[in-house]
């Protein structure tokens, strides 16, 4: 069962006696945010918001289009990190799962065995067991390394674009063990350090070597950069979602494919979806530079589309120089 910090959103309420709120979260939790919503209404008098776009990561707030709806602060739910507040408005809430790791960390044993040294990572909404899930398997004499926080992550967190508390310890492990249901974590972690990778799912209580489809799933992002290597017109996408807008990054990748002699058009949007792009029919291939996902393990799309690190891979490869390990770096973005 999830369980939200509602004590924390009564109290930013109670101190900063706001008209309107709003609430931003998850598909996932839109459930449980419109429970809270009216919870929220019976205590105080005030007015609810309820965002219901889709909502991916930390990187989705809507601290900009508050402002016109006249909200004066922004709960948003489950994408718990280091920092309290994002932005003006934004205050971060944290969403924790109360599923329990024992019997699935009790199957892995066998498999972990194997590799000796194990980095530990999860993701937020399971953060809160690392250091019951270090303690057990240290019991079980293997060496565990949790690693630690950088810029706003907490120990052992990931994102699915920021692998950095297990790139950083991955020259001292043998094999990664992540903590949840994630496949889509679990292979960023795989694809980032290179390492084996263990998914430990405590719903089904089993254990799942990632490491075959990160083998999968490189190749296919290497093929589609190939791919892209014959286009002269390339679209370089500008994510307009708050934390996706990267505009140094689409001049400097920008200034690079021209030196090459590429035409570049430059496109925004909040959504990027194989529909929208069909539209642009003069365009060979795009570069997306909002989220990596997208392009790594998205929905499929008709043209090439390249993450940041496979655009960057693409510009050494029109600088002559060999690509490999394209996705082994810290951050995506
Ligand atoms: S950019 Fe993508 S992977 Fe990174 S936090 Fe946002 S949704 Fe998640």
């Amino acid at each position: 069962m999830i369980w939200i910090d509602e004590d924390k959103i009564v109290s930013e309420i109670e101190k900063m006696k706001p008209k309107i709120v709003a609430f931003n979260a998850p598909n996932g939790l839109l459930m449980k945010i419109e429970e809270l919503a009216s919870k929220i209404q019976g205590l105080f008098n005030l007015q609810i918001i309820t965002f219901a776009d889709p909502c991916y990561g930390i990187c989705d707030t809507v601290d900009n289009e508050v402002e016109k709806l006249g909200v004066d602060i922004v709960f948003h739910i489950g994408h718990n990190v280091a920092i309290d507040k994002i932005g003006k408005k934004t205050i971060l809430i944290d969403a924790l799962d109360d599923i329990k790791f024992d019997e699935v960390l009790k199957a892995s044993i066998t498999t972990l065995m194997n590799y000796k040294k194990i980095g530990l990572c999860t993701i937020s909404q399971h953060i809160h067991q690392i250091e019951i899930a270090r303690s057990f398997l240290q019991k079980k004499n293997l060496e565990v390394i949790v690693g630690k926080r950088k810029g706003f992550m907490k120990d052992g967190q990931v994102l699915g674009c920021d692998f950095s508390t297990a790139f950083n310890i991955r020259k001292s492990v043998n094999a990664f063990a992540f903590l949840g249901q994630s496949v889509f974590h679990a292979l960023g972690i795989a694809l980032s350090t290179g390492k084996p990778t263990f998914m430990l799912d405590p719903y089904y209580r089993e254990v799942s070597d990632i490491t075959p489809l990160a083998v999968k799933m490189s190749n296919k992002a290497i093929l589609t950069l190939y791919k892209a290597l014959d286009a002269n017109n390339i679209g370089i996408i500008i994510g307009l979602k708050e934390g996706q807008t990267r505009l140094e990054k689409v001049q400097k990748i920008k200034d690079e494919l021209e030196k090459h002699g590429k035409n570049i058009s430059l496109i925004a949007l909040h959504e990027i979806t194989n529909e929208r792009l069909t539209q642009l029919q003069n365009i060979d291939a795009f570069i997306q530079t909002a989220c990596p996902r997208i392009s790594i393990d998205g929905e499929k799309f008709d043209k090439p589309i390249l993450s940041i690190p496979q655009a960057e891979a693409f510009i050494e490869i029109l600088d002559g120089k060999e690509c490999k390990n394209i996705f082994q770096s810290n951050r995506w973005v």
